[in-house]
């Protein structure tokens, strides 16, 4: 479902060899349908529909003020990367120096800097699928090899220790998984995890980036870190972000924790690239990393509300296939009872025709499955109201209906 129709030819081969954010194509559909005055409810993006909270508004208000309008250090403020080393010390048991701590434009970023760092050209790169979409094309962007690692819903799509033995080889460099998980919001236990730090430490090269960019959308157990395990916490990349926990999408701002030689590939990336984070949202953030979370605390709640919801009036409709989401703003459904069903002579065949269909018909803007290696299913984000949740269930509903 890409928007972007780029000639081949006009462009590099390392644009043309990597997929559009299916995410972002998705909700720019969802965006484009609504200018023209179409009714859509849109639970394509994976983003809170709450507003920032109040007093990280302020901070930033006064930053302003205060002139924090020049370049900032490409690594960021000294005083956010202790702000940032103080919480993982207080909330996840980690210890880390200012020097290995690097603030960037979002998780995103982070994430990218660290793969371009660890990935030679030819290495192979081991993704549980469902995997979050920008992850393969991350890793083909830096010429590495994505070796996808399915998963099922009787494992509550979650990698076991066996199978990614089975994967590793000697040209394997580094696994990328988010935990609680999007899309699939499966939470890694701290057995399951402690097990795979136990597997990779047996191994010299082989790196991890722990995208933990929903730790505090978690409605199991306090969020554990893979980092925790000292086996590995010197080959972990350690991914966060102020976006979900703290409704800050726009603001653009993430952060790594990583051994040394990592944040120092990572700052020569930046400093050639986007000169590093925002210099208002970076004091603002810190004012949100040293708050109580409380209204992190709020929004979870609510997060937790709209999941048992969702999974109530969607378990209605015949044929879905559903996990139970432990955590993240997501429900990834196996839709693919449908697939082989048709309305009006359009057969439905993937996912992605599953998701036009729905956008076309029930304009209800939804994320295929396939961008995050799992083609049986779809992605439905509920970082929305309970009212959207409903009637969009309703509408789903009876599009599927009429797929005979
Ligand atoms: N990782 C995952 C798993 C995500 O879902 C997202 C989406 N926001 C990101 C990283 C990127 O977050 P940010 O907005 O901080 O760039
Ligand atoms: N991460 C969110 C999602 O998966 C926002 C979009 C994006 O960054 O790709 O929908």
């Amino acid at each position: 479902m890409s928007n972007l129709t780029i000639e081949k030819t006009l462009v590099a081969q390392r644009i043309t060899e990597i997929n559009e954010s299916a995410t972002l194509a998705m909700a720019q559909k969802s965006r484009d349908l609504a200018a023209k005055g179409i009714d859509v409810i849109n639970l394509s993006l994976g983003e809170p529909d709450f507003n920032t909270p109040q007093f990280i508004k302020e901070a930033a208000k006064k930053a302003i003020d205060d002139n924090y309008s020049k370049y900032p250090p490409v690594a960021g403020f000294l005083d956010l990367r202790k702000a940032i080393c103080e919480k993982f010390k207080r909330e996840n048991g980690l210890l880390y120096e200012p020097n290995q701590i690097v603030v960037s434009t979002g998780a995103k970023q982070s994430v990218i800097n660290a793969v371009l760092s660890i990935v030679n050209p030819g290495d192979e790169v081991l993704l549980p699928a469902p995997y979050w979409v920008s992850y393969s094309e991350m890793v083909k962007f830096a010429g590495g090899i994505p070796v996808e690692i399915p998963t099922t819903i009787q494992t509550d799509f979650k990698a076991t220790t066996e199978q990614l033995k089975k994967h590793i080889t000697s040209k394997t460099k580094l696994m990328m998984f988010s935990s609680p998980c999007n899309p699939s919001g499966s939470v890694y236990t701290k057995d399951e995890l402690k097990a795979i730090a136990d597997l990779f430490s047996q191994y010299d090269d082989l790196y991890v980036i722990s995208d933990e960019i929903y730790e505090h959308i978690n409605f199991v157990d306090k969020h554990v870190s893979i980092a925790q395990f000292e086996s590995i916490k010197n080959k972990t990349v350690v991914v966060n972000g102020l976006s979900k926990s703290f409704a800050m999408t726009g603001w653009r701002l993430g952060y790594s924790a990583s051994p040394l030689h990592i944040a120092q590939a990572s700052i020569k990336l930046q400093g050639l690239f986007t000169s590093g984070a925002n210099a208002v949202t970076q004091i603002a953030a810190i004012t949100a990393l040293n708050s109580d979370l409380a209204e992190t605390k709020k929004m979870n709640a609510i997060f937790k509300t709209r999941r048992d919801l969702l999974l109530k009036i969607v378990s209605d409709i015949p044929g879905m296939k559903l996990n139970t989401p432990q955590g993240a703003f997501y429900v990834f459904p196996d839709v693919s009872f449908y697939y082989g069903k048709s309305f009006n002579g359009k057969l439905i065949k993937t996912g992605s025709d599953l998701c036009e269909y729905l956008l076309e018909i029930a304009h209800v803007a939804l994320v295929s499955g396939e961008g995050f290696g799992d083609s049986k299913c779809i992605r439905i984000s509920y970082a929305t109201s309970e009212e959207k949740l409903v009637k969009a269930v309703e509408r789903i509903k009876i599009a599927l209906l009429n797929l005979k």
